[in-house]
């Protein structure tokens, strides 16, 4: 064994001693948390290490009064490390912070068009995800609901962490760094006839079943279209079958083989 994989294998074995998620707050996580439910036991093992590898190497600070406990934490380590479950913590390199609201979080952009001019613009958003900066959710809009809200596909920590995924090359363009074996151009073909049949659908009046806010730009359909990877996988499968493909490729895991989807 080389030094420096000594030295990690060390370091990892140390980490998990120390802040492992505690047994009884990872069993509420994946209790309360469907696309976690649903995972075999071998692969909620791997996740609740890769979580608590998350948790060590982020900060996550409440803002406005938010005051955030273990429990809180770990439902958003688990989830954002789903994503790069057979990726690594590598994918989300380069930045340290996210930010936790109590609720939905008014912010005001200034963007300059073409002319020159400045336009701002104020809204409330449950979550937001910047380039090199921190992840801003709201916990109102990412805590565990039980009873209500789930089954609709949407899941907004899945979402913001997804943004994070597609601004590692650093442009927010819907298409993250692929795999050497994806083909870019296959990739853009199938996200931009996806993207341009559901423009079309809505525009002729028809209902969508995937969340119509993916047609907002190709970055906002790669963040909705991953939210229902996980969430609806049978759906996104059915509805856009060429997108399910290069996500299972991507993702390197397919939610349809999931125990108990
Ligand atoms: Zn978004």
């Amino acid at each position: 064994m080389r030094l420096t994989e000594w030295l990690q294998r060390w370091w990892r074995a140390r980490v998990l001693l120390k802040k492992r998620i505690a047994e009884p707050v990872w069993r509420r996580v994946v209790a309360d948390v469907p696309v976690i439910a649903r995972l075999s036991s071998a692969d909620q093992h791997r996740l609740r290490k890769l979580s608590s590898f998350f948790l060590h190497q982020k900060v996550i600070v409440g803002a406005a009064g938010m005051e955030l406990d273990e429990y809180m934490r770990a439902v958003i380590a688990a989830q954002a490390s789903l994503l790069v479950l057979n990726l690594g913590l590598e994918y989300y390199a380069g930045w340290v912070e996210i930010i936790v609201y109590p609720d939905a979080f008014i912010v005001s952009h200034g963007q300059q068009d073409d002319a020159g001019v400045m336009h701002h613009s104020r809204r409330a958003l449950s979550g937001e995800a910047w380039g090199r900066g921190p992840v801003i959710l709201s916990w109102e809009d990412i805590r565990p609901k039980p009873y209500a809200a789930h089954g609709h596909g949407l899941n907004v920590v899945l979402h913001e962490f997804a943004h994070k995924l597609d601004l590692l090359d650093g442009s927010a363009n819907g298409m993250p760094p692929l795999h050497s074996s994806m083909p870019p151009q296959q990739w853009s073909d199938d996200f931009t006839r996806a993207y341009h049949r559901m423009l079309s659908h809505l525009d002729h009046g028809h209902r969508s079943r995937i969340d119509p806010y993916a047609i907002e730009s190709p970055a906002e359909f790669f963040a909705v279209v991953s939210e229902f990877f996980f969430e609806k996988p049978e759906l996104l499968q059915e509805e856009l079958p060429a997108v399910y493909a290069e996500l299972v490729a991507f993702y390197r895991q397919d939610p349809l083989q999931y125990s108990a989807s």
